[in-house]
């Protein structure tokens, strides 16, 4: 393979595999770091650390290092068996987790360990139904994954979905959907898990599952007292709250856990995306009581792989060892403030809204009526990449761009990020 052309190459991607999307992918020859370098050479720093897995970074070398001696040993087990690596991810996934959370159920991947979750929350709780955000995304397998998201753009061809579950209005302050403002909103969408409560469900819950930030819904930052709320809804309504860490937790917001900024403690955390240090894995971490009525039928074959373990083990250690979730705020602080400066520039900014290095960037026609800038959104992709930076744009209307490399990145590799961005949004308003 390595002895084709670039071009071979690129058609042979186009010919035998099958894309979701129109956008010709890059063939990624080697990364490290923040940085790609594709089959023609081209060098780009990821943005979005990979869809928001590597916090640290493309091969980092302690995590190649583990990855290569494991795999001498043993990779694969069948979930009859065990293997050292992932009792001790286990154990340390208890030990970084919030208390009372200490029971640890293995998946291959984010969609699965949500559905997981949910499968969790009906056996404890005898409910069904689920109350999710208009704006989430938990992974795309078409029983349950699709329905949990309120987006229509990730189910249509794919009905019918689950019954059973509703979608209650995101924290959206920028948009929000009542018209309000914080704090002077009484956190009226939070109340909102009430009203659907009241209005759709039979009385029949089983949990909440949100993401404590909505990630591909756009980076939507929740005031801090959001979570507080909806627990204090599922509490009375005896249902489970289930926090989607996949994408907020391991440093990503500031702290090690997004449901840190509250202080609130989820019944059922979802890990995954980082939890493998690039390998693919996801884990349900719950507490003893739960996990006592979880009966989990035959588990996915590739839970509990001893590489991603390691892996997953190393990204721990080098996240804990950096103290990165302190990085991320300086990082993230640095880039929001950049960011900020250009949106006094750039009209095409309609907001910027940062959690340590969770950041969404987004794009308006006009900032009266904020009508989403999807187009040109669409055309900066191909601009960026001119630039040296990879990013692709979500949100509910296409139009917010997510700023999410790998914690570690350099306050120049940031700064390169934010200069493409200035480049690139100069051209388009010219
Ligand atoms: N949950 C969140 C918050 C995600 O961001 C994603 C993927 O982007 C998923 C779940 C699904 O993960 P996977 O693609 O591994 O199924």
């Amino acid at each position: 393979m390595s002895e084709l052309s670039p071009e071979e190459i690129k058609r042979k991607d186009a010919e035998y595999i099958i894309r979701p999307w129109s956008i010709k992918p890059l063939i990624i020859k080697e990364s490290k770091g923040a940085t790609i370098t594709d089959v023609d050479g081209n060098e780009y720093i990821d943005s979005e650390s990979a869809f928001f897995v590597l916090n640290i970074g493309y091969s980092h070398p302690e995590v190649v290092k583990a990855i290569k001696d494991q795999a001498e040993k043993v990779i694969q087990t069948t979930t009859f068996q065990s293997n050292i690596p992932i009792i001790e991810l286990a154990e340390k996934i208890a030990e970084i987790t919030p208390e009372p959370l200490n029971r640890v159920y293995y998946t291959t991947g984010g969609a699965e360990t949500c559905e997981n979750a949910v499968k969790m929350a009906k056996q404890f709780t005898g409910g069904f139904e689920v109350v999710a955000l208009q704006a989430a995304y938990h992974g795309s397998s078409t029983a349950a994954s699709s329905t949990f998201t309120g987006m229509s753009k990730s189910k249509v061809g794919f009905f019918p979905l689950v019954a059973g579950i509703y979608h209650a209005a995101p924290p959206y302050c920028y948009r929000c959907q009542f018209g309000l403002t914080y704090p002077d909103c009484g956190l009226k969408c939070a109340q909102d898990f009430d009203r659907v409560l009241k209005t759709e469900s039979t009385g029949q819950g089983a949990a909440v599952l949100l993401e404590p930030i909505p990630g591909a819904g756009g980076a939507l930052i929740p005031p801090d007292d959001w979570l507080k709320e909806v627990k204090k809804i599922c509490e009375t309504n005896n249902m489970l709250l289930i926090a989607d860490e996949i994408q907020t937790g391991f440093c990503r917001s500031g702290k090690f856990w997004a449901v840190e900024h509250s202080g609130v403690t989820p019944d059922i955390m979802c890990l995954s995306k980082p939890l493998g240090g690039g390998l693919p894995m996801g884990a349900v971490v719950t507490r003893e009581d739960i996990a006592e009525t979880f009966k989990a039928g035959i588990p996915p074959t590739f839970a509990g792989n001893a590489l991603p373990a390691v892996a997953g083990l190393k990204t721990i250690e080098v996240l804990v060892k950096e103290r990165l979730w302190e990085y991320a705020k300086v990082i993230g602080g640095h880039i929001n403030k950049r960011f900020n400066e250009l949106a006094e520039v750039h009209p095409l900014i309609g907001d910027v809204r940062f959690k340590g290095l969770m950041g969404g960037i987004e794009l308006v026609k006009d900032r009266k009526t904020k009508e989403p800038a999807a187009e040109e959104a669409r055309k900066m992709i191909e601009m960026l990449k001119v630039e040296g930076v990879l990013a692709f744009p979500g949100g509910i209307s296409g139009s917010v761009f997510r700023i999410q490399p790998p914690i570690n990145i350099t306050m120049e590799e940031a700064d390169k990020i934010v200069d493409a961005y200035d480049v690139v949004l100069g051209k388009l308003e010219s």
